[in-house]
């Protein structure tokens, strides 16, 4: 059994949260801080030493010895580099424990490193860290002991963003000044501040830590590259929801706990589609606050895995075959006085405020399409997107009936006149009451639905940072506010230019909505007749982000400068090259050195079977062993051959130079020779004896955990 938790009393414990600050803080430094991370101002210098001695003292009291500036380089990952806080020892050999303002406000990490896509020349290392005041400094506790992290954005010399938090940052701000215009124009004199709310979805897999061990595909990769269907797959549905064995519960208990203590509200878990997949659900928070929140939770799901026997793998794919994880981003628009900008209310076809703001999100993805697919981007989500599982790789809008009809409504007559209403849902059972039906359904098949009073984007990857997709929906939709509100202020009738407004909008933006089947071949047709982008691929996604149009876009709301957006678009093609690569150096080694010596092994003894039984008993009938023989025997060989060409053509890729050729040649040969080596081993899995089989099939590892 569990040990029972209070959740009221360790959660936020390990933060440097606002009770702490109004406890700790003198008042008036806390008041000066407080409108500092309220009002989005810069820290007052003459503060920092003190909120600075108050956070030491409060960390040191919990057992902290380092301090880290906490941030988010273009790795994906989060990076940290860890100070104590002594000093130098004194004329007694004493030390103390220092932290100043300076050293909380300000890093310089030597960031050569990190990747900066040619922003930053490499002898000039020096990058800069800064205190992001409105995400909670907070303790980590582990192996190394306790950590103060100081949430931090990590920029060059020059000033521009080599991390994924600056540009968020600055899209947040670019929504906020738009939304509040639009607003404004509705009356609305009270809200002084429009955020964007984010509730992260992380799905992910747990694999027994032994097995994950003998697979050198899992870690190296974090997927498996070789691997054949186990006879039984995810077609029972029975995993799903599915009861939560003792094992997986005491992990989520524990991640639960260790998340609670760092303010991150776990909310919902549960067992996902694929055999030993699961899903972890915070409650929403603002956009920064969730994007740091969702990397604590990634590291804290493999961190706690460990201890319990277990591996995390947060690949979009680890198994091929088996349903992918992703992650769902759901996104409103909050004002600081509590309103949702996405609340349709009861009726909302009178809602013209609402009406608006959703003319103007199908505009924002309409126009920028390519964009929010380039967000959703990365190396394992290729094995997702457009499959038939995943979310197409078409973007377009799911809005649920209701609103359909309102939308019809309205680009016919020019009137909307009703809502359709969700009615009772009769459960038909005497002692159950009748429940009130939402007046949409769901569609699991959209890559970006309206659910009630937000929108859910469903192409994000697992393993992938939620910023990019936050800071282009943040951008897209601060400029359609900007454009329509451009107008709006200088109409001389407002009710009649905010009515023409939004029918013209919807009449021009509609092809985005469909409700229909997102995994079928039809709408592949229809999205094509319709002139939607398809993108496919990272490689072929990458382009969007220099776009004329993009720049545009980004430059007008100081989001990111061309230069920025030319650096991001060259790391992303290196770090295609550079995963794809290490894949098939993977499956080379794997298939060198361990595959084919199996079926060596297995076919030798095979042979001497043969033999055996021929010397034994002539007469006997040995076609099946010689029908094996020769199966595997050919097998063998197609792998040899297989082999040799992908050592060639990963040999041709990696002496190319970086850059978008050479990712497209990844993405165009490499690749292919890589699913040329797999389907014979995969054949032969099935084949040879599974004593001979040098690691753990896909059925060890995914039903036995
Ligand atoms: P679903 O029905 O899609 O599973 P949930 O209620 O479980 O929805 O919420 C999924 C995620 O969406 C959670 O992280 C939740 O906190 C978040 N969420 C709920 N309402 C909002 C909102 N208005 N804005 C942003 N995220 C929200
Ligand atoms: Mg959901």
């Amino acid at each position: 059994m569990g040990e029972t938790v209070n959740v009221a009393e360790i959660f936020g414990k390990s933060v440097f949260n606002d009770a702490v600050m109004r406890e700790r803080l003198p008042k008036s430094v806390y008041k000066r801080l407080k409108k500092t991370i309220v009002e989005g101002k810069e820290l007052d210098p003459s503060i920092a030493d003190s909120v600075a001695q108050a956070m030491k003292e409060w960390a040191v009291e919990r057992g902290a010895t380092h301090y880290t500036h906490w941030f988010q380089p273009l790795t994906g990952v989060t990076a940290e580099k860890h100070d104590s806080f002594i000093s130098a020892p004194d004329a007694s050999g004493k030390v103390m424990l220092e932290f100043s303002g300076k050293e909380l406000v300000k890093g310089e990490p030597d960031a050569s490193s990190f990747p900066s896509g040619g922003l930053r020349a490499t002898f000039e290392a020096r990058g800069y860290t800064a205190w992001d005041c409105t995400s909670p400094a907070f303790l980590k506790e582990d192996a190394a002991g306790v950590t103060l992290c100081i949430p931090t954005a990590f920029c060059s010399y020059t000033g521009e963003a080599l991390d994924k938090k600056t540009p968020l940052l600055r899209s947040m701000q670019a929504i906020d000044q738009q939304a509040l215009r639009i607003l404004r124009l509705f009356g609305n004199t009270t809200s002084k501040k429009v955020t964007p709310s984010v509730g992260p979805e992380q799905e992910y897999f747990l694999v027994d830590r032994e097995k994950y061990l003998q697979r050198k595909d899992l870690i190296y990769t974090g997927r498996t590259l070789f691997g054949a269907m186990p006879p039984k797959g995810q077609e029972m549905d029975d995993h799903y929801f599915g009861t939560i064995r003792e094992r997986i519960g005491a992990y989520m208990n524990e991640v639960n706990k260790e998340l609670w203590k760092l303010g991150v509200s776990a909310k919902t878990q549960h067992n996902e589609v694929a055999p030993a997949q699961h899903e972890l659900a915070p409650i929403y928070s603002e956009a920064n606050l969730a994007v740091d929140h969702n990397q604590m939770v990634m590291e804290t799901l493999k961190k706690v895995a460990g201890r319990h026997g277990l591996t995390c793998l947060l690949h979009e794919k680890p198994f091929a075959g088996v349903n992918g994880s992703g992650k769902h981003n759901n996104w409103s628009i909050t004002t600081d006085d509590g309103i949702n900008m996405l609340n349709p209310g009861e009726t909302p076809h009178e809602n013209i405020q609402f009406l608006l703001v959703l003319a103007c999100i199908l505009k924002a993805v309409d126009v920028h399409a390519d964009l929010l697919r380039q967000s959703a981007a990365d190396v394992g989500n290729d094995h997702r997107l457009g499959a038939n599982e995943a979310p197409p790789a078409i973007i377009s809008i799911f809005l649920g009936e209701q609103l359909e009809d309102v939308i019809d409504q309205l680009c016919s007559t020019g009137e909307a006149t009703h809502s359709k209403q969700g009615g009772k849902l009769m459960t038909g059972v005497a002692t159950l009451p009748d429940l009130d039906k939402d007046a949409t359904d769901r569609n699991r098949t959209s890559p970006f639905a309206f659910t009630g009073n937000k929108f859910e984007f469903r192409m994000v990857g697992s393993a992938d940072s939620i910023s990019s997709p936050n800071v282009v929906l943040n951008t897209i939709v601060a400029e359609a506010f900007k454009e329509a509100a451009d107008q709006l202020e200088k109409a001389e009738d407002f009710e009649l230019a905010v009515h023409d407004m939004i029918k013209d909008m919807l009449a021009a933006h509609k092809r985005i909505i469909f409700n229909g089947n997102g995994y079928s071949d039809e709408w592949v047709e229809e999205a094509a007749k319709r002139g939607l982008p398809n993108i496919r691929s990272m490689v072929d996604s990458i382009p969007a982000l220099t776009t004329e149009k993009a720049v545009k876009l980004f430059e007008g709301f100081n989001v990111f400068t061309r230069a920025e957006l030319e650096s991001r678009a060259e790391i992303e093609y290196e770090t295609y090259a550079k995963v794809i690569n290490i894949e098939a150096k993977t499956m080379i080694d794997m298939a060198g050195k361990q595959f084919i010596p199996a079926v060596i092994k297995y076919t030798t003894q095979l042979a001497q079977s043969i033999n055996a039984v021929a010397a034994a008993c002539p007469t006997a009938d040995f076609s099946v062993q010689t029908e094996l023989l020769t199966e595997s025997s050919d097998l063998l060989s197609e792998t040899r051959v297989a082999l040799a060409a992908l050592v060639e053509i990963d040999e041709k890729a990696r002496q190319m130079e970086e850059g978008r050729v050479q990712a497209v040649f990844y993405h165009d040969q490499v690749v292919p020779a890589m699913e040329a080596l797999r389907a014979p081993i995969d054949k032969l899995e099935m084949i040879v004896d599974k004593e001979l089989w040098p690691m753990p099939s896909y059925g060890d590892l995914i039903f036995e955990v």
